[in-house]
């Protein structure tokens, strides 16, 4: 089969590689369908050192998916051949401290599709997964919703870890797949003011598309003053996006005394810094975000009961063998691109 390896930085190969074997009795051997760049995917491509841990080339990458089942394992009950599904990234043991309280996204054993060193990813044309990973798909949801669904479990994840108690002014620094994913579901969640930025124009209007009631560029604008201007008492929640220190810099201004900033966006550094001056006399609750728990069924649902509409937030398609543009133009965001997916037969 074709897998798209990542070989160095801004360096892709696709190769032809041996078929996944089934090798647990309740996995089962999927045929990837459609599977969507990620930012973090994106963090390897674009460099040798991923929070302070060096990148192992050769890789491959790629947890944003929808697929069809080809083969099943004995007792990976429910499933067949030909059924469509969209795919959980996260293999939880289910058994230590993490897992046991809940928290499957920290569980100390972790295997993440498409995560170095941790499971192949669904870059290539085939992938193995447990049967209850898979999410069958109702006939009104798209392979390319159904893979968008995983960035919008990641913004619910994020929402529901805001704990909002109101419907109180907030910010989106950073408007990519996930912060217009996340914007669609503040709006439906009835927030009226929902500040929004990125560099980049075209992402700039859709987060006003996605229900935004401002968004301005970084490049044109001094964000932080014009929102003030607008709400001189502060936000009461900033939710960090693009993972940049400006941003994060940004954010420390922006949210008001007892209000909390979000963190999604994932710092290609080691290490990032606050003013510690602001956050504490402010008394910032910072609030981190690993990937999601356990939302993509429900996030699935919003889509299927076109309670949130994403398909739009995906417009570069791309095959397999055209691996090194689909990275670089999600990369430099070329041609005003939000979500780039590879889209196979
Ligand atoms: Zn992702
Ligand atoms: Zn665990």
């Amino acid at each position: 089969m074709k897998a798209v390896f990542l070989i160095g930085v801004r360096k892709t190969e696709v190769k032809d590689i041996s078929l996944p074997e089934i090798k647990k009795p309740d996995e089962v051997l999927l045929k990837t369908k459609v599977a969507g760049i990620c930012g973090s995917d994106l963090h390897y491509f674009i460099s040798d050192n991923v929070g302070g841990e060096p990148v192992p080339y050769p890789c491959i990458v790629g947890h944003e998916c929808s697929a069809e089942i080809v083969e099943v394992g004995p007792e990976a009950k429910g499933f067949k051949p030909g059924e469509l599904v969209a795919v959980e990234p996260s293999i939880s043991c289910g058994i230590c401290d993490q897992c046991l309280a809940g928290r499957f996204n920290t569980c100390r054993r972790v295997q993440f599709l498409g995560h170095p060193g941790e499971l192949q990813g669904c870059f290539a044309e085939y992938f193995v997964m447990p049967a209850q990973n898979l999410l069958k798909l109702s006939s009104s949801t798209s392979l390319e919703e159904a893979m968008l669904a995983e960035p919008l479990s990641i913004a619910m994840h994020a929402f529901n870890l805001a704990g909002l108690e109101n419907t109180a002014p907030v910010a989106v620094l950073g408007s990519g797949p996930i912060g217009l994913s996340l914007i669609l579901l503040l709006k439906k969640h009835g927030l009226a003011s929902i500040f929004a930025t990125d560099r980049s124009e075209a992402r700039v209007k859709a987060a006003i598309r996605a229900g935004a009631s401002w968004a301005a560029s970084v490049e044109e604008e001094d964000v932080v003053k014009e929102i003030l201007t607008r709400q001189p008492l502060g936000l009461e929640a900033v939710f960090e996006v693009s993972g940049e220190q400006e941003a994060i810099d940004q954010a420390v201004e922006l949210v008001k005394p007892g209000g909390k900033i979000i963190q999604i966006g994932i710092p290609l550094p080691e290490r990032i810094s606050y003013r510690i001056s602001k956050i504490r006399r402010k008394e910032v609750t910072i609030v981190n975000v690993r990937r999601q728990n356990r939302y993509l069924d429900k996030a699935l649902r919003l889509i299927e009961q076109k309670e949130i509409e994403v398909g739009w937030l995906l417009t570069h398609r791309f095959k397999l063998d055209e691996a090194q543009t689909a990275f670089t133009t999600a990369s430099d965001r070329l041609d005003g691109a939000f979500k780039v997916a590879f889209v196979l037969d």
